[in-house]
């Protein structure tokens, strides 16, 4: 047998439980059974005597059968039936339903059994235990020591999962190896104190292992073995991407004072960390390789602008720029930011969105006379527009499939590559993201502009509610204008009708509330058409509160808005709730952001002292502590895992079976070693048998969109 046989291969598998495991935990190949791993153990390490026993405890137990019996019950039920002895006492053993049990089942015979002790029929007995009968040649697997237990599916139990994986684990199969180096297991630095193990120890380890410790040992392996696998992914794609014959190259030299020009020209000084990144990009774009370079900021921090350098660079060098942002709204918003700072200085700018089309456009120049090309996805399906692209810029990447962004370069590149700028708003804590984004280089702006006020947020109980309504509607009469943003119901990005639902209930609820003001409603199942009048009237100030969605209104620019209110801001998460309010306090007044708690166990928490504060409530007062987005990504990965991550990751990372992502140290070490790997063996020439496991590991990814 060989690692990349079928799991039909296996012994009593057969094809009926081979399309179960394929098609319900996704084994399907040898490999993957060896490596569907356990998720705990139960620990029957300890032998109890019989007489111990009493209800609710979990135990295992051995002894002799001396009884059995098969009844048929009242209600057509099947009962095995079964007495089993040691030297201090006899307990009664029932199966509910498996008839052929009995014929199993030898008086005489000896049986090892687990399981919770229960009260049956006023009896003390063990009701569907988990069985063993003993043989002189064969240690119990099922019913002693640490027992795996293991992501299980109908009809699909850890027992039969145990049983298969023992089977395989009785030889290696062939052309099993070490694919990690060696002298990366037994680095001392790398792993302390004693290095990792060797990986089929590792695998007979995890699956039975004899101490916790062990089963530990055994997971580190693996999850650094899926690391330093992916790393050495992201490094290989990075060099493979250098390696693209670059479609135009830029004539930095000759532009710099220009590009001084420009920027001394903007309306705003530059903070250092905007010029950091545009030295950054501008080195990129001055090397005869294409620019993969990520820009990560807080919302808020100056992206655009950063990216507006790098567009003028390029029409100052001949090439022509496409914008990508993930909505209408925000493509919109582009346009008119990028017009203000670009047209003076002679670069044409289209707009093309959903509802938006240069071509219809008559009094327009045509289409080739455009240096910087602004849209949405709709932008796929031009035809025209993208000869001579020397610069792509992706705008919360996150929102962009893999497959979206591939879709785009193949456009615009015939067998070019433009440099590629991606911006993103989504802070992750710096060691997970140079895993995450391993394959790009990192820009990070960690500095606001100068002048931002603090959001002042308050996690506002529900029954501090109405007096918060009040308050806004005042606020509003007196000039300014709110946000009130509308629970998440699903964790997808896609707009669904419930939300939409949602949206519109709390719309019609705040309209008469607060009749007043004139509220506007935004969700992602209206017209571009709506949409756009509804974000013109908010931002010319006819439109005093808007209501939406969470989906819609990512990045949207209004001065004037100085209230964020978060409906059900427990179903969100910090670095979500974070980004929603970098909506507000963009102007000179003060802004205030409230998270409305819906649950109810949370309504009087002020009035409690401090340790009886819900975790909830706890979590979401680190946004009244901080306004660091870095920061609250930290505190979330930590609360809450990577959940949240995984829905903005499109790196195959969220594919992990076994890696935790909230474990800096192990991120940390599995870089560290794919880098010095590659450095010393750039192609893996001369790790034959790691190249081909990280070929066979690339190709398992399949990249979510
Ligand atoms: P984001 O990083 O969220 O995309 P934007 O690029 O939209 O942020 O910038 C937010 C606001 O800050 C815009 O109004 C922009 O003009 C302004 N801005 C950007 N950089 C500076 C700066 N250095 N000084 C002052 N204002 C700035
Ligand atoms: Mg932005």
């Amino acid at each position: 047998m060989i690692l990349e046989d079928p799991v039909e291969k296996v012994p009593y598998v057969g094809r009926v439980y081979a399309r179960k495991l394929g098609n319900r935990l996704g084994i399907k190949t040898v490999r993957d059974l060896l490596y569907h791993f356990p998720f705990r153990y139960v620990d029957y390490s300890k032998t109890s005597k019989i007489r111990d026993l009493y209800p609710g405890r979990e135990v295992s137990v051995e002894g002799e059968i001396v009884e059995t019996d098969l009844i048929r019950t009242r209600s057509r039920m099947f009962l095995t039936r079964a007495a089993v002895a040691d030297t201090t006492g006899a307990i009664e053993v029932v199966w509910f339903n498996q008839p052929y049990l009995v014929r199993s089942l030898k008086k005489g015979g000896k049986i090892r059994l687990a399981g919770k002790v229960d009260n049956f029929g006023g009896k003390t007995s063990l009701v569907n235990p988990e069985y063993e009968l003993l043989k002189p040649e064969a240690q119990p697997i099922h019913t002693s020591g640490l027992v795996a237990i293991y992501p299980e599916t109908a009809s699909v139990s850890s027992k039969w999962l145990r049983n298969r994986i023992k089977t395989l684990l009785k030889s290696k199969p062939e052309g099993f190896a070490e694919f990690i180096p060696e002298e990366i297991l037994e680095k001392s630095e790398i792993n302390k104190p004693e290095g990792f193990i060797e990986r089929w120890e590792a695998l007979k380890m995890i699956h039975f292992p004899e101490t916790l410790a062990q089963a530990r040992q055994a997971r580190a392996r693996f999850a650094f073995e899926e690391l330093f696998l992916f790393n050495l992914r992201s490094l290989e794609q990075r060099e493979l991407w250098k390696k693209h014959p670059l479609a135009k190259e830029f004539k930095i030299v000759e532009m710099q004072n220009k590009i001084m020009r420009f920027i001394a020209g903007l309306p705003f000084e530059l903070t250092s960390a905007q010029r950091k990144a545009i030295d950054e990009i501008l080195a990129d774009l001055a090397k005869a390789q294409p620019m993969n370079r990520l820009l990560e900021g807080d919302v808020g921090s100056g992206k655009t602008v950063v990216a507006a350098v790098a567009a003028y660079l390029a029409y100052l060098c001949g090439a022509r720029t496409i914008l990508m942002a993930p909505t209408e709204v925000l493509a919109d918003q582009h346009f008119a930011t990028l017009k203000t700072f670009l047209e003076p200085y002679g670069v044409k700018i289209a707009l093309h969105t959903g509802s938006h089309k240069p071509d219809h456009q008559t009094t327009r120049p045509p289409n080739d006379q455009y240096d910087l090309w602004i849209g949405t996805h709709a932008l796929f399906y031009r035809e025209k527009g993208f000869e001579k692209v020397g610069l792509i810029v992706i705008d919360e990447q996150h929102r962009f499939g893999v497959e979206q962004r591939a879709k785009l370069l193949e456009k615009s590149r015939s067998k070019e590559t433009p440099h590629l700028l991606t911006l993103t708003a989504t802070p992750i804590p710096r060691t997970l993201s140079l895993t995450v984004y391993g394959d790009l280089d990192l820009s990070v702006l960690d500095e606001m502009p100068p002048g931002r006020k603090r959001v002042k947020t308050f996690v506002v109980p529900s029954s501090k509610r109405e007096a918060g309504y009040q308050w806004i509607q005042e606020k509003v009469m007196g000039g300014d204008q709110a946000f009130i943003i509308c629970p998440l119901i699903e964790e997808s990005e896609k707009e669904t009708m419930q939300q939409v639902k949602a949206v519109t209930a709390e719309y019609e609820k705040v309209q008469k509330l607060m009749p007043n003001v004139s509220v506007g409603i935004l969700h992602g199942k209206m017209s571009s058409t709506e949409k756009n009048d509804q974000m013109t009237k908010f931002k010319n100030g006819e439109i005093g509160i808007l209501v939406s969605t969470p989906v819609v209104e990512v990045g949207i620019d209004v001065p004037n808005a100085t209230i964020m209110v978060i409906e059900a801001a427990e179903r969100f998460g910090l670095a979500s709730l974070h980004q929603l309010r970098g909506r507000v306090g963009r102007g000179e007044k003060d802004s205030y952001c409230f998270l409305f708690v819906s649950s109810d166990e949370c309504s009087d928490y002020r009035s409690r002292p401090e340790e009886e504060i819900p975790p909830v409530i706890r979590r979401l007062k680190a946004l009244e502590g901080t306004s660091s987005g870095f920061e609250l990504a930290e505190l979330d990965l930590k609360l809450r895992g990577p959940g949240e991550l995984y829905g903005t990751m499109q790196h195959g990372l969220a594919e992990l079976k076994i890696a935790d992502l909230t474990d800096s140290a192990m991120l940390k070490i599995s870089r560290d070693a794919a880098q010095e790997t590659m450095r010393s063996d750039l192609n893996l020439e001369k790790h034959t048998l790691l190249a081909k496991e990280l070929k066979r590991f690339s190709s398992a990814l399949v990249e979510p969109n």
